[in-house]
């Protein structure tokens, strides 16, 4: 019966750590995956983390049973108010409908199922908009939920570096009414570019006079600025014009809590809703059954993590404190490995290193470049140039800053 099964191609992302762990050499450098690491290059579980899973298991109450289909309310509440603000008006009129999902991933498939369900009449199913380039996952979530391939639309500047607003502009208030459009709300994966809060503004502006409706992808809140409002910023200002938005929350990088899958998602109902508690009650009735025959119910092991950090003053100001050092610390690989560049006189322009945000940087490298870093340095990096800033440490800096130079000479 499977006989005829044909090997599907392997996740550009991923590949490239399939490809890493299979190399044998002892001084190999992963700047593949997005995940964060030490300044000895290892995984790092947050001492609030761990503080916090003992706290659990404190509590004579705790056991293993099912949560609700749509997850620990306390969590939902919880992380509502960190990226929305506790001072949100959404919030306080009730048009946010959070349900708690398998990480980012997962809030986007239920989101973006949820969006191909409403519009139940498949001529009538609105185009999803991606950024050029953007996460790849994006890309296949979009028609696996049903909603046909995605369309993109500009963002890069390839030259400097930067978002290309005027592109951006251009090709969004081509999109038609109705649109959906996929925003990263800091840290741009994979160029670390991101608009500035003015730039946000008039992304406001026309999304606001198209009526299209964005769908917030927020991975790294926390990242880009080392601050979690600060991080927020673009999502607040998108909230507070009351247009119909939806958000995907994770709290992989930000808590350290890659595998243990814990997100969520937000519809934010638009204040010109006519009847706000019904219609929340519907939208959430309809994302429940989304989830339902899909997975049934959520994991409780991360709700529980993040409920417990987000909900108390004390390891709230810890977690603060821990995910701004993270962040520091790439802050600092930015700027070690630009110095490095400039230093052993790599050509080119490496400004846009320490001008990126977030996780990444978006090096310009090409495809062939990092075939060369692989195969002669085992250096690992996605094909694009993306180069995961977090895998840096001040003593491979240099070995990857001239194996760069050697590539680019190459
Ligand atoms: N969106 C973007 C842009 C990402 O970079 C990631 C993580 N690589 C995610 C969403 C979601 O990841 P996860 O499902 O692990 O939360």
């Amino acid at each position: 019966f499977f006989d005829g099964v044909t090997l599907a191609p392997s996740d550009p992302i991923l590949g490239v750590n399939e490809a890493y762990l299979a190399d044998e050499f002892p001084g190999k450098i992963s700047l593949g995956v997005g995940a964060y690491r030490t300044e000895k290059g290892l995984p790092y579980v947050l001492p609030v983390v761990k503080r916090v899973e003992q706290q659990i298991w404190e509590d004579p109450r705790a056991n293993h049973e099912y949560l609700p289909i749509d997850g620990l309310p306390v969590f939902q509440r919880l992380a509502t108010e960190l990226i929305f603000g506790p001072d949100c008006a959404a919030i306080s009129d009730g048009r946010i409908v959070t349900v708690q999902t398998l990480s980012g991933s997962g809030a986007l498939r239920i989101g973006l199922t949820f969006v191909a369900r409403y519009y139940a009449d498949a001529s009538s199913l609105p185009p999803i908009y991606i950024p050029s380039p953007t996460w790849n996952n994006h890309r296949d979530i979009v028609p696996d939920a049903g909603l046909g391939e995605a369309r993109t639309f500009r963002y890069l500047d390839a030259k400097s570096g930067g978002v290309d607003m005027p592109g951006l502009l251009a090709d969004l208030s081509d999109a038609p009414v109705g649109a959906i459009v996929i925003l990263h709300g800091c840290a741009h994966n994979p160029t670390g570019a991101d608009p500035t809060l003015a730039e946000w503004r008039d992304i406001v502006s026309l999304v606001r006079e198209r009526r299209l409706i964005p769908f917030f992808d927020v991975a790294y809140q926390g990242f880009a600025s080392g601050d979690l409002d600060t991080d927020a910023g673009s999502v607040r200002l998108f909230a507070d014009a009351g247009v119909d938005m939806l958000l995907s929350l994770s709290f992989a990088k930000n808590m350290g809590l890659y595998g243990e899958r814990i997100g969520s998602l937000s519809v934010v109902l638009s204040e010109h809703t006519v009847n706000v508690p019904a219609t929340a009650k519907a939208v959430r009735s309809q994302l429940k059954a989304v989830i339902r025959p899909m997975y049934s119910s959520p994991p409780a092991h991360g709700a529980r993590i993040v409920a417990g950090v987000l909900g108390d003053a004390t390891n709230f100001a810890a977690w603060k404190e821990e995910l701004a050092g993270m962040a520091s610390r790439i802050g600092d690989m930015r700027t070690a490995l630009k110095a490095a560049l400039d230093a052993n006189g790599a050509p080119g322009d490496w400004t846009r290193i320490v001008k990126q945000q977030g996780m990444f940087s978006y090096t310009g490298l090409s495809a062939a470049h990092v075939a060369y870093l692989r195969s002669k340095y085992h250096i690992y990096m996605t094909s694009d140039g993306r180069v995961s800033m977090a895998g840096l440490t001040t003593s491979t800096v240099q070995r990857v800053a001239d194996a760069i130079k050697d590539a680019v000479e190459t």
